[in-house]
């Protein structure tokens, strides 16, 4: 499949046809969560979008490097270098390690994303993993003169940096405009400006995450370690960077400098920002109650909306708007996408048990699925391609009913096509895919431990338990192959 695809930047807020730096490669870095709550809906939205992109230029050939963070340190609770580490204080709050508030949510983090059926990315590096790769990018920012280490902390020197290379591409914003809005020191910090940032900051003496550095005990910036890992795994120049809309600024923008400052050279080429998710017409806050999480949706046990809506809903629901749009949770706005998603599931259905005729009347299926690639080729746009799959919805209930018929190459192309932009694409399961999927891990977990069983058997060559195992499955149709490397099983 050509492939000719546009993508909106939001460094310059143009579409742009997609060139990535090596062929048929493509390196994404995704900011991931902080991992001191349950997800939200709103962050997993950032990456439902997120996987549909990665799906979509997997689907149309290339092998992309997608390295999504779990940021387990660092991140503070102002954006302004200020309070106290999030993790930290749950910790605290909680009366445990912060080693355990981080497990917890990251096992939290996976299986939502495992439900909304979201890929795994393919590395998923964390900040504290990652302290000696940050310590080492502070002495390069240090080196080339746009930091400045006081009482313990090292701080990006955002004026000085802005007289060499601009800052502010990506956000649009002006430093003049930036030194007027930021509010004045309080005496607390050990900034220069208020504008600047934190590459390091050293631990306060009842601080409990903390690191030896060359300048103190302490801890590294929150946006040190994006810039740190995605360069050391993506390089330092890359082609696609994605988050939220709103780690736009200062985040993104501080990752664009850190880079700049040390490699002068622009980091990534393609910006994608993915917005946010409201609820009934509302910002989602906890603080507010407007509030819902991924788990009190698919249980129904939440006090706004009136029934349970299951994942694959979910995501179906959020795939109908596009990436860069605003969605709205609401529950006529879920119940209208819970009967869009059943009908596409019929229609899926009736697809299997269609009768190819003579001739194609009614769809011209070649160009069906022209237009499919192209609502994706457009910056993903997920809506139209689901709006062209009702379309197909429609003739196969017409095929079906006997008014429009289809030939036996078009119902072969029909079907492959449709599949494959429900599975792969969109990422979504029938319902039946979706309860198997959990009874098909148990299996594997189960056949697993057979051999390894089996193993151990052949190794103290207790022969009629291995034989037995190995017979036993093939005649439900498992079959066990040896190899030097141990044995590995096939279900038929
Ligand atoms: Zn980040």
């Amino acid at each position: 499949m050509e492939k000719k695809l546009l993508v909106y930047n939001s460094l310059n807020g143009k579409k742009e046809t997609f060139k990535s730096i090596e062929k048929d490669h493509v390196g994404m870095y995704v900011c991931g969560p902080t991992v001191y709550n349950n997800v939200h809906l709103g962050n997993c939205r950032t990456f439902i979008s997120f996987d549909l992109i990665f799906r979509y230029l997997q689907f149309i050939g290339y092998k992309v490097r997608y390295v999504r963070n779990i940021t387990d340190a660092g991140h503070l609770e102002n954006d302004s270098d200020e309070g106290e580490d999030r993790i930290a204080k749950k910790a605290r709050l909680e009366s445990i390690e912060p080693m355990e508030v981080v497990q917890r949510y990251t096992t939290d983090f996976r299986d939502t994303m495992a439900k909304f059926n979201a890929l795994s990315p393919s590395i998923e590096p964390t900040a504290t993993g990652h302290i000696v790769e940050q310590i080492e990018f502070i002495k390069k920012i240090i080196d080339k003169g746009y930091a400045y280490q006081i009482n313990g902390s090292v701080y990006f020197d955002v004026l000085k940096f802005n007289k060499d290379i601009p800052y502010g591409k990506l956000s649009g914003r002006k430093i003049e405009e930036l030194i007027h809005n930021s509010r004045l020191l309080d005496g607390q910090s050990d900034k220069r400006n208020p504008q600047d940032f934190a590459l390091w900051k050293k631990a306060e003496p009842n601080h409990i995450m903390r690191w030896p550095s060359p300048w103190s005990d302490g801890f590294p910036g929150w946006h040190l370690e994006c810039t740190a890992m995605s360069t050391k795994y993506l390089g330092i120049q890359f082609d696609i960077h994605g988050g939220g809309m709103d780690l736009k600024f200062p985040h993104h923008e501080c990752e664009i400098a850190q880079a700049e400052a040390v490699y002068k050279k622009n980091p990534v080429n393609y910006w994608l920002h993915a917005n946010m998710l409201t609820l009934n017409g509302k910002k989602m806050a906890k603080s507010t109650g407007n509030n819902i999480l991924p788990n009190e949706m698919f249980s129904g046990e939440n006090s706004i909306l009136n029934k349970s809506f299951s994942p694959m809903i979910t995501r179906f629901f959020m795939l109908q708007a596009h990436y860069r749009s605003i969605v709205d949770l609401s529950q006529n706005a879920l119940e209208a996408s819970e009967k869009g998603f059943n009908r596409l599931v019929e229609g899926l259905k009736k697809l299997d048990k269609l009768e190819a005729s003579e001739v194609t009347s009614g769809l011209n299926i070649e160009d069906w699925i022209k237009s499919c690639y192209s609502a994706m080729n457009d910056d993903f746009n997920s809506p139209i391609l689901i709006a062209h799959m009702f379309d197909a919805v429609k003739y196969i209930n017409a095929v079906s009913s006997g008014i429009k018929q289809i030939s036996n190459k078009d119902l072969e192309s029909l079907s492959k096509n449709m599949k494959s932009f429900f599975y792969e694409v969109l990422g979504l399961l029938t319902p039946e895919k979706d309860e198997n999927k959990n009874e098909l891990k148990q299996l594997n977990g189960a056949l697993e431990l057979l051999m390894k069983i089996r193993d151990k058997a052949r190794e103290d060559k207790d022969f009629e338990t291995s034989d037995l195992i190995r017979d036993s499955l093939e005649k439900i149709q498992i079959q066990i192959n040896d190899s030097s490397e141990g044995a590995s099983f096939k279900i038929n």
